[in-house]
């Protein structure tokens, strides 16, 4: 019989990195250029087949990047098992944010919780202003997973959220 686990999963990071994306794009394997700002945080959940036997749903938490609702992002990773800061890999400005809130994390969050550094929109390579290098070995340096995606043509996707599951202590 198979064996069912969920957890709470909090996106963190700068306005327009694309997080809404990269959740719309593992719940509803779907894109849109226009997409509207979130206002506060909005709830979706997503299942994934970890293995023959288990199966993990992510309850997800997608927070707004803007600076008025920063003060709100402790209610959503306080009880998170799982953290996706995300930047923008042609923002180079949007990775110091993403350091940010891995500090704010590594604080005031579950001392267990599991935090992948995430690069979105790879389809933009030439306009490319983080290395995979740099970005790696700060990841590596802090102990976190990290990951290259593009919500946009969805690469990388499924398999953040796989690799995350994965980590999930299941008992
Ligand atoms: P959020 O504020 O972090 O939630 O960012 P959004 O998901 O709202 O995305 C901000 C903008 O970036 C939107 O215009 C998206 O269409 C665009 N975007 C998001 N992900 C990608 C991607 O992977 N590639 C490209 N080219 N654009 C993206
Ligand atoms: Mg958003």
């Amino acid at each position: 019989e198979r064996r069912f686990a969920q957890f709470k999963l909090v996106l963190l990071g700068e306005s327009a990195v694309g997080k809404s994306s990269v959740v719309q794009r593992f719940v509803k394997d779907s894109f849109s250029d226009f997409r509207e700002s979130t206002i506060g945080a909005a709830f979706l959940t997503q299942t994934v087949d970890i293995d023959d036997t288990t199966t993990v749903k992510f309850e997800i938490w997608d927070t707004a990047g803007q600076e008025r609702y920063r003060s709100l992002a402790s209610i959503y990773y306080r009880n998170a098992q799982a953290a996706l800061v995300v930047y923008d890999i042609t923002q180079k400005a949007s990775l110091d944010k993403a350091k940010y809130w891995i500090k704010e994390l590594q604080k005031q969050a579950n001392s267990d919780i599991i935090i992948a550094l995430v690069g979105n929109k790879t389809d933009l390579q030439d306009q490319r202003e983080v290395s995979i290098e740099e970005a790696q070995s700060f990841a590596q340096g802090m102990g976190l997973l990290y990951f290259e995606v593009s919500a946009k043509t969805g690469q990388g996707v499924k398999e953040c959220f796989k690799q995350i599951a994965v980590k999930l202590p299941i008992e």
